[in-house]
């Protein structure tokens, strides 16, 4: 090799020691008649002084060495003289004195600092991402990332599990998302599908006879890319046979349990994991991801306001609407602008307005009560309200009226706001928790017909399959989300083993028989020969790195992530493809995009 050891494992150990380092030039100094390099390399740092008095040509080098230039350097380890010691850095206590040195490959100026972490414009940091990923905290998190990865495969191998790779190219199968398709060249005017995830194919591997099964799989989504999300994405993706529920929320809770003290071992958990069903956490926290690090819980007033004359409680609760709020400790003290503020963000959520009831007083008598409401409330009624909230003086109470899907998207993210503004979080704390006893349907007003919850293949509770013409809203399914800090890891859910049962939810859910038979009748026809009993889940990988490294996107723990448009800047994809290419599958563009293509 062209090194001898890594930057960042010299140490006292190591003084007197010739060493050959090869690295990117971190930064230079020039110091009293020396040159002092930081050279870097993926272990770290380590301090290169160039003396004149020790090599003249080494120096000489160093004079022409600028940031990012790939060195070379044969040198001796030495302790650093008394006083110049760097305790920051792991290798502060030593350097190396350089003998010879050799330009292995200049480098043009980056257009950003790799040597700070400051924030940079997006489309810089994605079109020169090798430079991006240079910066410490990219690389750490990247090795994070296989770490997590290495300890999750160690993790269910040892529990009898086998990692089964399932194609790319596939057959549509639906998780709620557009899929990704690519033209056969020789299957002319047919389609390959990218896997939204490998769902059926984890199921055929249950009725092949696995028992348990996982992979970390690559899934496509061809969403629109408001939130932070990714056309590609990875999965650990999990199905074991012969199951109930309870199994398999025991596997992930084991393990990442045991990730997050492997691999974060500073990070607190809340242990056992917290099981709450949907209807809980949507009463308490608006949403079925919610961030249990702090409470500001959601209370519901509408029966109070119900007794109340005062016309916004009144007209929401007329147009079946609910009057619900959240108690937000020590801000009585808010200002016209900060609450006009929060007023804005619940409009952005659909809200018609935010009512706010201030107690600034020193009791809870009602004149301590600043509010729009207040003169319209009885005494009693106040007490009623700030006694339902446990409220007590200075605190602020932020309550919404309107449609529950309205009143909850505004609370949740009042509740969220309030933490942040109030650093409720505790940022040390991975919160994982299990949302259960999710229903089994949905019903999409855009598209007038009941939908899946979670996907089609997922089983109701037995017990309320007699519910399923009758009362479908309240058909449970044996579906549960992993949550942790206020956001969706993963789901899964117990799966239809019975190809009956399965083509009466395809039925119920609108398909025609041919349709089914069309898109999903090789897995039907599966379910005949003995498919056994199972269920699984899928985690997002990228999320939960991101949550373990403390970022905040899931784009700083993937190497090469797409931009807001699905665009990959660096490589320049999607690109327009040669007619002889269009001609090869069969594929026609339209005239106006032809024209563009052109021009290319
Ligand atoms: N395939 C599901 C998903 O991608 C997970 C599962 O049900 O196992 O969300």
């Amino acid at each position: 090799m062209l090194k001898s050891h890594n930057c960042g494992e010299l140490n006292t150990n190591h003084a007197g020691e010739k060493v050959t380092l090869a690295g990117w030039v971190h930064r230079r100094r020039d110091h009293g008649g020396k040159v002092f390099i930081d050279l870097r390399d993926r272990e770290g740092i380590v301090q290169v002084v160039f003396n004149p008095q020790v090599s003249q040509d080494a120096y000489e080098v160093a004079g022409s060495l600028r940031g990012e230039y790939v060195i070379q350097v044969n040198g001796e380890v030495a302790i650093r003289p008394k006083g110049t010691e760097n305790p920051k850095l792991a290798t502060g206590h030593i350097e190396v004195v350089a003998k010879e040195a050799t330009v292995l490959n200049p480098s043009k100026t980056p257009p950003f600092y790799i040597t700070e972490d400051e924030e940079i414009e997006e489309s810089l940091c994605l079109k020169n991402r090798y430079l991006y990923l240079r910066r410490p905290r990219l690389k750490d998190n990247l090795i994070l990332r296989y770490r997590v990865t290495k300890f999750i495969r160690d993790f269910l191998d040892a529990r009898g599990f086998v990692e089964i790779e399932t194609p790319i190219l596939i057959k549509s199968t639906p998780e709620g998302a557009r899929d990704y398709l690519v033209p056969s060249r020789l299957n002319p005017g047919k389609f390959y599908a990218l896997p939204q995830s490998p769902q059926q194919l984890k199921q055929l591997l249950m009725v092949a006879g696995f028992d348990k099964y996982f992979q970390i799989a690559r899934c496509f989504r061809d969403e629109d890319l408001r939130a932070d999300r990714q056309p590609e994405f990875t999965q650990l993706d999990l199905e074991m046979s012969f199951v109930q529920m309870q199994d398999i929320l025991e596997v992930m809770e084991k393990l990442f349990a045991s990730l997050v003290k492997a691999v974060k071992p500073g990070a607190r958990l809340l242990e056992p994991f917290p099981r709450l069903s949907y209807r809980e956490a949507m009463e308490k926290y608006g949403t079925d991801k919610p961030d249990i690090r702090f409470g500001l819980e959601i209370k519901d007033i509408s029966d109070i306001a119900a007794n109340t004359d005062f016309q916004v409680f009144r007209s929401a609760l007329d147009n079946n609407g609910q009057v619900k709020g959240i108690c937000v400790p020590g801000c009585a003290h808010y200002t016209r602008h900060q609450l006009d503020e929060l007023t804005d963000l619940a409009k952005s959520c659909g809200a018609l307005g935010l009512m706010a009831m201030a107690f600034v007083g020193e009791t809870m008598t009602p004149d301590a009560v600043k509010s729009a409401a207040s003169k319209y409330l009885s005494p009693g009624q106040l007490k009623e309200i700030a006694d339902r909230f446990q409220a007590k003086p200075a605190d602020l109470l932020l309550v919404v009226a309107d449609k529950p899907a309205v009143v909850n998207k505004t609370l949740d993210e009042l509740r969220r706001q309030m933490a942040q503004r109030l650093n409720l979080a505790d940022s040390n704390l991975l919160a994982f928790a299990f949302v259960l006893d999710f229903p089994f349907l949905e019903w999409s007003q855009a598209e007038n017909r009941w939908e899946p919850m979670h996907h089609p293949f997922t089983a109701p509770r037995w017990e309320d399959v007699p519910l399923l013409d009758s009362e479908p809203a309240r058909v449970r399914g044996q579906h549960y989300d992993v949550v942790c800090n206020g956001y969706e890891l993963g789901s899964g859910s117990i799966r239809i083993h019975d190809r009956g049962f399965q083509e009466r939810v395809f039925s119920f859910l609108g398909y025609s028989k041919e349709e089914t038979e069309r898109r999903f009748g090789g897995f039907l026809e599966a379910l005949e020969y003995g498919a056994p009993p199972h269920g699984g889940i899928a985690i997002g990988l990228d999320r939960l790195v991101m949550l373990l490294a403390g970022e905040r996107s899931i784009r700083e723990v993937i190497a090469f992530p797409k931009n807001q448009n699905a665009v990959d800047v660096m490589l320049d994809s999607p690109s327009y493809v040669d007619k002889h290419q269009l001609d090869e599958l069969n594929l026609k563009l339209k005239r106006e995009i032809v024209r563009h293509n052109d021009k290319e």
